[in-house]
């Protein structure tokens, strides 16, 4: 492709021709060819009140997957549009929810969306329709109180956000009860991001809704939009509780990209933790090439992790534009989130005007900021998901002419595998989008909260939970929060509502509250059972892109002081781990190899802490006094007989650090199949276990009870263990490197480490597996 003469082929000549001799980081690139759109007639059951206003803005036809979601919305059934970035899914059931409006005066709609910025941007549009009969308002944290009235009593579609819903309308709902009983559709926009253990919180809110509503007698439909991803239907129906049909045929059309993937290489002068060799950085890449598109007149966007890297990529750009041309090295910028709104468009103007022409963002640009049709978009380094990246590079070329989509591989294992697995990006998707709603520690407080809603019978706690529910209701019970009576279970408290004291964004327990040393100002919170490992004393601690120092942490008072301060090393907790396993499930044997998952019990405390430069060299260790920590979660877990090992040539010496390492890479890979962040998951790894009495490795959530992850990974062991191995070994390094078997997290230093024993073992357990 790169003799093409489209402009993405240019450009990406150019960034090339802009590294070092004899050296290529281009590991693949290939067209990706336009798309014609394919569009479908007007369903007929789509009145001209409604068809009026979209023809007027220039849509004369829906494409094919709006009008197949729209009808399967129109008829009752409950349906998800997973389809690309931009391409249209809001008609999908824009369609469906305005004829109802329009129709029957009577009838009500709710929209669900995950930010506020991306909900009141969705209201717009719908109010700019003027569809007659439509009254569309928005119900969230911003409204003010005298507002909130009007809109419960007239308005019959209401935009919130499943924060509000969960405290706002669901405890009141004997107030909502017009707008409820009336209630036909429900649509869940950017459903993708309900995943992990927000989405478990997520489904039992659509599960107590449902629940509430059908008390009034309404049984709406569900449309959701989902970014694409694997098997949607599977994934929007746990998290809604009903059968989902899916339509994920995309007819919008889609200009050519060309798409590159970059490993920047190993560097031959440095080396970093325990001697291992370091690649040159993805920004200090992203930069170089950042400059290069400028020069080129480019209008480029760089997506980089934190805030400070965004920084620091735009002005590598500027120093090496500057070389050349001032004026050049005015067209660079920084953009990130916490500007203000009006500097946010100043900046979205100058992008578009073509009087800037590089910027540098975290990812505060990903929603509800309105740019495209760029000709470049960097990625530097896998955003985390599939749907992230797509969204990312959504932004270039999206007005139909062909653009440069380059994504630049960070030091981790799961980037390393998709810079050499192109399929992976550009095929279909592995990737799904999971939660677990029967995580016993999510159930409890919803259970509580759906019983101070309406009282539950037997059949209500099935239908929230299964028999999970059952034995949780039992323990509320024990506990006093609620009380059996004939007909059901009742909230012990006349007044008291449970609602307030449950976090759907966090993971249950007080949180950590951070708060700046010098002004009292609180900065944010973290998790309590992550907070002896990221924010102990003399921590370096990331929060929203920006660094701070921590001076002290109190447990007790969950309270952690910091100030800001941007050290040149980051630190690193050192830990000790041990892992019991609480109940096997589901556990198959493949000759000398048993695979299981269940529940465990992890107890991890965290004894000292390491500072380390970015090139990894460690300044010095100290030592901290930290209480254990137990946690009661989900795992997945493989053993093998010690004579597996010695047969496939491992000597017992090796054993802890070929397990150790091939626990490693598993746990940077498994977000390649799971919707995870490797922060989400952790691992142990053991040459020989006391509960199953041989060399094992483990893979467990990281939250209590779990947030379906490691299920997920015993569900696509064989793709997740086959990418691991292939991770490990398409790393040129010799002995294991960041981009391959080292952990950011390691509560070991990385010690010890064997990458060839890792695909010993990898290559055993794949065999059986393959075997059996
Ligand atoms: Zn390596
Ligand atoms: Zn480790």
């Amino acid at each position: 492709m790169l003799d093409g003469r489209s402009r993405g082929s240019v450009l990406l000549r150019r960034v090339l021709a802009g590294t070092p001799e004899g050296e290529s980081p281009l590991t693949h690139a290939e067209l990706v060819p336009a798309r014609e759109g394919v569009t479908q007639g007007w369903p007929d059951w789509v009145p001209e009140d409604v068809r009026a206003p979209f023809l007027v803005r220039g849509i004369a036809r829906p494409w094919s997957h709006q009008a197949a979601a729209a009808d399967r919305a129109h008829a009752g059934e409950h349906v998800v549009v997973a389809t690309g970035t931009a391409s249209g899914k809001s008609l999908a059931y824009q369609l469906p929810v305005l004829t109802r409006l329009n129709a029957d005066p009577r009838a009500t709609a709710l929209y669900l969306s995950p930010t506020k910025a991306l909900g009141a941007d969705q209201l717009r549009t719908v109010a700019d329709l003027r569809v007659d009969g439509v009254r569309a308002a928005s119900y969230d944290g911003d409204t003010p109180l005298p507002e909130r009235d009007w809109v419960r009593q007239h308005a019959n579609w209401v935009f919130t956000n499943p924060d509000m819903l969960h405290r706002g309308i669901l405890p009141r709902h004997g107030r909502w009860t017009t707008f409820l009983r009336r209630l036909r559709y429900v649509v869940i926009d950017e459903c993708h991001t309900y995943r992990g253990l927000f989405g478990s919180h997520v489904a039992l809110l659509m599960r107590r809704l449902r629940r509430v509503c059908a008390r009034y007698g309404a049984h709406p439909t569900f449309v959701l939009a989902s970014a694409t991803v694997s098997e949607p239907a599977v994934s929007a129906s746990v998290l809604t509780g009903l059968d989902v049909a899916e339509v994920t045929d995309d007819g919008s059309p889609r200009g050519a990209r060309a798409v590159a993937l970059w490993e920047p290489p190993l560097l031959e002068e440095v080396t970093g933790e325990n001697g291992a060799p370091v690649r040159r950085s993805a920004g200090a890449e992203t930069a170089r090439m950042l400059a290069d598109l400028v020069v080129e007149g480019a209008r480029s966007l760089a997506f980089v992790r934190s805030r400070r890297g965004a920084e620091l990529t735009a002005l590598g750009a500027r120093r090496v534009l500057a070389e050349i041309d001032e004026e050049l090295a005015a067209q660079v910028a920084a953009y990130r989130a916490g500007y203000l709104p009006e500097e946010r468009r100043a900046l979205e103007q100058a992008l578009l005007s073509g009087s800037l022409r590089g910027v540098a963002t975290t990812n505060a640009l990903e929603l509800g900021v309105d740019i495209a049709g760029l000709d470049a978009v960097v990625v530097a380094g896998f955003p985390g998901t599939r749907a992230s990246f797509w969204q990312q590079a959504g932004r270039a070329g999206r007005s139909g002419d062909d653009a440069l989509v380059v994504l630049v591989a960070r030091d981790d294992p799961l980037d390393t595998y998709l810079v050499h697995h192109p399929e992976a990006m550009l095929g279909a998707p592995l990737e799904r989008c999971v939660l677990d709603p029967t995580n016993p520690y999510v159930l409890a407080p919803h259970l509580a909260c759906a019983a101070s809603e309406i009282p539950l019978t037997r059949e209500d706690v099935a239908s929230l939970g299964g028999d999970a529910a059952l034995a949780v209701v039992d323990d509320l019970v024990a506990e006093g929060l609620l009380r059996r009576r004939r007909g059901g279970w009742f909230w012990s408290h006349p007044t008291d509502r449970p609602h307030a004291g449950v976090d759907i964004r966090g993971s249950g327990g007080e949180q950590v509250v951070l708060v700046e040393s010098d002004t009292g100002r609180m900065l944010g919170t973290v998790d309590p059972g992550t907070a002896p490992a990221t924010v102990h004393p003399g921590a370096v601690h990331l929060h929203q892109g920006e660094s701070y120092v921590v001076d002290s942490l109190d447990l007790d008072d969950g309270l952690a002081h910091l100030h800001a301060e941007d050290p040149e090393w980051t630190t690193q907790a050192r830990t000790v781990i041990d892992i019991t396993v609480e109940e096997t499930e589901h556990c198959a044997s493949h000759g000398d190899l048993q695979v299981c998952a269940g529940t465990v019990e992890v107890t991890e405390q965290v004894v000292g802490y390491l500072r380390k430069l970015p090139s990894g060299r460690i300044l010095d260790s100290t030592p901290l006094d930290m209480p254990a920590r137990s946690l009661r979660t989900r795992a997945v877990w493989y053993t093998l007989t010690e004579d597996a090992l010695l047969r496939a040539g491992l000597d017992p010496s090796r054993w802890p650090g070929a397990l150790h390492a091939a626990e490693h890479a598993a746990i940077g890979l498994l977000p390649l199949v799971a919707t995870c962040d490797r922060w989400d998951i952790g691992g142990v790894s053991t040459a020989l276990h006391p509960d199953t009495g041989r060399p094992t490795v483990f893979v467990h959530d990281g939250h209590p009870g779990g947030a379906g992850f490691a299920d997920r990974g015993h569900e696509a062991l064989r793709a997740w263990l086959t990418a691991t191995r292939a991770a490990i070994a398409d790393c040129e390094c010799r002995s294991g490197c960041p981009s391959c078997v080292q952990s950011p997290k390691c509560g070991n230093g990385n010690d010890p480490l064997d990458k060839a024993g890792a695909i010993v073992v990898l290559d055993v357990v794949l065999t059986r597996l393959a075997e059996g």
